[in-house]
């Protein structure tokens, strides 16, 4: 549950007032156990200062979803299938196999962005392909 930094701030503030948090938790609809947190936490900080601190997780946690991107097992992307996670390697890492048969480790967040769209052979192909076609246009100049 996120709750926002006024709740915390008046749940604390009524606590110092001389409140029981089992009270406070009761008329909040929120868990004692949330309540002594907050109080450890926040006790004696302005509205600002926990609102900025709840940015501030708010942002990690956002990192953390990049950092989790779900993907499936035998989900393509491009010419690489998703195989497996690697749980070795740090960050969210997969092994994906090419349609050439190569077999590569990738970070999630590349591959699923479109950065990486295959395990380099797409590029050698590109490039084969524009050397036979240059190779044939000077052919033909000849
Ligand atoms: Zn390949």
């Amino acid at each position: 549950m996120n709750y926002s930094a006024e709740t915390i701030f008046f749940a604390v503030q009524r606590c110092l007032n001389g409140e029981r948090s089992l009270t406070v938790a009761r008329q909040l609809n929120i868990s004692q156990a949330s309540i002594n947190t907050w109080r450890k936490k926040y006790q004696g900080l302005s509205l600002n200062e926990i609102e900025n601190l709840l940015n501030v997780v708010k942002l990690k946690n956002v990192i953390h979803l990049n950092r989790s991107l779900n993907i499936k097992s035998g989900q393509k992307f491009g010419k690489l299938t998703a195989i497996e996670p690697l749980k070795e390697l740090k960050g969210n890492c997969w092994k994906f196999q090419c349609e050439c048969g190569k077999v590569i480790n990738k970070a999630v967040t590349k591959v699923y962005r479109g950065y990486t769209r295959s395990c380099g052979c797409l590029r050698k192909e590109y490039y084969k392909k524009t050397y036979i076609v240059n190779w044939i246009k000077n052919q033909k100049c000849y």
